[in-house]
């Protein structure tokens, strides 16, 4: 499974993936996981928001259990960010079914569509959209960089967008999600684990500020006549940088957009995408707050206008106490190993659904941390002792 996915999206200068929302490679995905599902007699589904579901046993029965994850990418990313849920969820089936375990609930196998939010601008926007949580307004108001809607892009791949959006039937069924994800960070390397169980997702958002100036002659113009976006927000960055420190939490701007982009033309508008998180609440509305203002007086110092607007946000998301539980119990059965606990700053569609389900997550240990990059890495053997971590659990939940 590992080597059929490999060479999907991937590009041969970065060496990273690009598998975008409802592109040519998403569909390569799509298909892939299509292929696994019937390959193992499961029925595929594709739900109306475009998620895809692979079936053991009948759905409708209620109380299921389902894991899977995503197969989009960020920008470059890397090979372990979402497909290492999925491929280890039908390796864990594999397992399950060499075990001969008798399953007394149906099992589901779930590939989240649009998970990065890299074409749309916004995270999560399947499951978002499933629990209720991104309305169609809102949906049909989500543009990528060409212009192109996000109801026209599925169109263009092929699906329906007319029945997208709240989805609460096809969650009541399920009793219990759990998503085996890569680890963002280096937690489980200095805890010297290979796997590790989900506390708690830090709240997040993205905020877009733009900055709007004027544009000028980069030859001709003084300096003292010059309204230069780019200086108030390289100031924002560094402010940014210091707020989160002494907050303890984490800032980034990552994307900028920058008009007209000439090397010789003093900018018009500096357009900069702000992604915050932090451990709570007030500690991220205290970092957002103090960027945003010192934003505000750099913006004025230079004769510059300034706009905020906040394009999402994600509250913190406490894993379900007693599935979480149950997880380090069940993969703790055997052995006097606590497994580790702990919290991420990173999104997942699990963090989405746990408003509406019960659900957890298993985290593989990845030994540099690093992740949204093509250097992103996971050990076979860890991602085997997830595999094996996962069958346990989904045994011990469904049989
Ligand atoms: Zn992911």
């Amino acid at each position: 499974m590992w080597r059929e996915l490999l060479p999907v999206g991937r590009d041969s200068g970065s060496g990273g993936y690009r598998r975008y929302a409802w592109t040519g490679a998403d569909a390569e995905c799509r298909a892939w996981f299509e292929e696994q599902a019937e390959a193992r007699g499961l029925v595929h589904e594709v739900d109306r928001n475009g998620n895809q579901w692979a079936w053991l046993g009948d759905p409708s029965q209620g109380d299921a259990v389902v894991t899977g994850s995503h197969l989009d990418s960020v920008p470059d990313g890397g090979a372990f960010d979402g497909p290492l849920g999925v491929v280890s969820s039908f390796a864990a089936l594999d397992e399950l079914r060499r075990r001969g375990v008798q399953f007394a609930k149906p099992l589901g196998i779930v590939n989240f569509g649009d998970e990065e939010g890299a074409r749309f601008g916004l995270a999560c926007v399947g499951s978002r959209l499933a629990g209720g949580q991104l309305t169609v307004e809102q949906a049909h108001r989500l543009t990528d960089g060409d212009g192109v809607t996000l109801p026209r892009a599925m169109e263009a791949a092929g699906y329906d967008p007319d029945g997208i959006g709240a989805d609460p039937e096809r969650l009541a069924r399920i009793g219990a999600f759990v998503e085996l994800h890569v680890e963002q960070g280096r937690a489980l390397d200095l805890t010297g684990d290979a796997v590790g169980v989900a506390s708690a997702i830090w709240p997040h958002g993205r905020w877009r500020f733009d900055f709007r100036g004027e544009a000028n002659h980069a030859g001709t113009t003084r300096l003292v006549d010059r309204h230069d976006p780019m200086l108030p927000y390289a100031e924002t960055v560094l402010a940014a940088r210091r707020e989160a420190r002494l907050a303890g939490a984490v800032a980034t701007f990552g994307k900028i957009a920058v008009e007209p982009n000439g090397v010789n033309a003093i900018p018009s508008l500096v357009r900069g995408w702000l992604d915050s998180r932090a451990a709570d609440q007030e500690a991220l509305d205290r970092v957002v707050g103090a960027v945003e203002s010192a934003a505000r007086d750099y913006a004025a110092a230079h004769g510059v206008d300034l706009d905020v607007v906040r394009e999402s946000f994600t509250p913190v998301v406490e894993f379900d106490h007693a599935l979480r539980d149950e997880l380090a119990r069940i993969l703790g059965k055997d052995t006097d190993l606590t497994v580790p606990v702990l919290e991420t700053g990173a999104g997942h569609d699990a963090g989405i659904l746990s408003t509406s389900i019960p659900t957890a997550m298993l985290f593989v240990r990845n030994p540099t941390g690093v992740s949204h990059s093509p250097a992103e890495f996971a050990a076979e053997d860890d991602c085997l002792a997830g595999v094996h971590a996962l069958t346990d659990v989904l045994e011990g939940l469904a049989t």
